[in-house]
């Protein structure tokens, strides 16, 4: 697959049962992506019974299998190509953990489609991964109106779809370009690769047209070095190896690096990807490394890497913008639930509720109100019951958003605006 195209994170989003998986496991059929070993192993079996040729639904059932099995690669992390562009499906949610991961920085696409089925319509994961994206700061949606042949490809149900989808954009401030919508069937495979015959009526772009056709993303920043901690292991003959995913900047041998909250610095004196020795590693990196003087029991988990004469940031007090998604009761001051940032789950305490916003203009709706409830967006002062670093969304995107949890939920969603240190 060609790797010199640039390079886009894409989300595939969408209420339960409404089509994603289908409609990844369409998108790496019509791409011929299709996993290697899942090739691999068709035609074996299709030796094996005499038969050629290479089935969607074959696909399907090895994507199905594998999510069966809990692999972890499951269709999430995997990749396609068009004329363009060269994507990588960065997460799917269905998974429990997909708003956390979409939050802590797991998963961070540049856009998304959303999977909307023509029969159900408008469905509340859809209403909560809409408002998440805009949150979190995923520039373009296609809007994929998935199931149109179980509507006849009534061109009148797609329209009633398409309505009621765009009155859900507009409040959050979303593009509603038509161009960004799609009548679809991801099982029959109309207007994915190919315009649909048995849509006429429409004569928008299919799926891949409308994904090669997305913007280029602003090339990375040249934010410093931020490398989130996930583990901290002891090797023999080499000693403390902490290892994480570069999130910015790059860790190079022999500079000078600080861990924080930890507070504790050093030389880095080597860096090992995948079994082998580097010099250097950069953003998307899995890396494990060893820093001159570093012991195991001076770091660990949640900690962020920097370089030394640029640490991250320990917030005394940082401001956010939330948006709560859901709360059995009311979100007031004095509410101390945990915040999963990056690798860090810290406990923190709304300390004031600053502002609620309007969710449709995103201006202020109320100051300092006594609480807030599902559905609000608000700016609010936590402050972490542990030292917690975390920066501010505008300098360092990767590092700036957050997932707020309590009781085995995700709550709410918020990007960092400010950090007191
Ligand atoms: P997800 O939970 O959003 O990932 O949904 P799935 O992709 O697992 O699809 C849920 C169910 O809807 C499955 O039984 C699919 O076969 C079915 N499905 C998905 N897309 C279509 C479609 O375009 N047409 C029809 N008729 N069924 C579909």
């Amino acid at each position: 697959m060609a790797q010199d195209k640039p390079h886009q994170n894409l989300a595939i989003i969408g209420h339960v049962d409404h089509g994603k998986s289908t409609l990844v496991g369409r998108l790496l059929f019509e791409t011929g992506s299709v996993p290697e070993h899942v090739i691999e192993q068709h035609r074996e079996e299709a030796a094996e019974k005499g038969k050629g040729g290479f089935e969607f639904a074959y696909v399907m059932d090895n994507l199905a299998e594998e999510r069966e099995r809990g692999v972890t690669i499951d269709i999430a992390h995997q990749r396609f190509d068009t004329d363009k562009y060269y994507f990588t499906i960065v997460d799917t949610p269905g998974h429990r953990d997909f708003v956390k991961n979409m939050i802590t920085g797991a998963s961070q696409a540049d856009h998304a489609v959303l999977v909307v089925a023509a029969d159900d319509g408008v469905a509340p994961q859809t209403r909560e991964h809409v408002f998440l994206s805009r949150t979190l700061g995923i520039e373009t949606l296609i809007v994929a109106v998935n199931k149109m042949d179980t509507v006849n490809y009534e061109e009148d149900r797609y329209r009633e779809v398409v309505d009621a989808v765009k009155k859900l954009l507009t409040q959050v401030r979303f593009d509603t370009d038509d161009a960004r919508f799609i009548p679809i069937s991801a099982f029959e495979g109309d207007n994915i690769a190919e315009h649909s015959e048995n849509m006429s009526w429409f004569d928008g772009p299919t799926i891949l047209e409308a994904l090669n056709n997305l913007p280029e993303m602003s090339p990375p920043t040249d934010a410093p070095l931020r490398l989130p901690i996930q583990d901290v292991y002891t090797i023999s003959g080499i000693g403390t190896v902490p290892v994480g995913r570069v999130e910015t900047g790059i860790l190079e041998k022999g500079a000078s690096v600080s861990f924080q909250p930890s507070d504790v610095s050093g030389e880095v004196k080597t860096i090992e990807m995948h079994h082998e020795e580097v010099d250097r590693a950069e953003p998307g990196d899995n890396v494990g490394f060893n820093v001159r003087g570093v012991g195991k029991d001076d770091i660990r988990r949640g900690d962020v890497c920097g370089p030394a004469d640029d640490p991250p940031k320990v917030a005394e007090t940082f401001q956010a913008q939330i948006v709560v998604m859901q709360h059995p009761s009311v979100v007031t001051a004095g509410y101390t639930p945990v915040i999963h940032a990056h690798t860090a789950q810290v406990a923190c305490t709304v300390e004031s509720i600053d502002q609620k916003l309007d969710p449709a203009s995103g201006e202020v709706a109320e100051e300092n109100p006594d609480f807030i409830k599902a559905g609000d967006a608000a700016i609010v002062t936590l402050r972490p019951q542990k030292p917690l670093s975390i920066e501010p969304s505008s300098e360092i995107p990767e590092l700036g958003s957050f997932a707020i949890r309590d009781m085995g939920q995700t709550i709410a969603a918020g990007k960092v605006l400010e950090v007191n240190e």
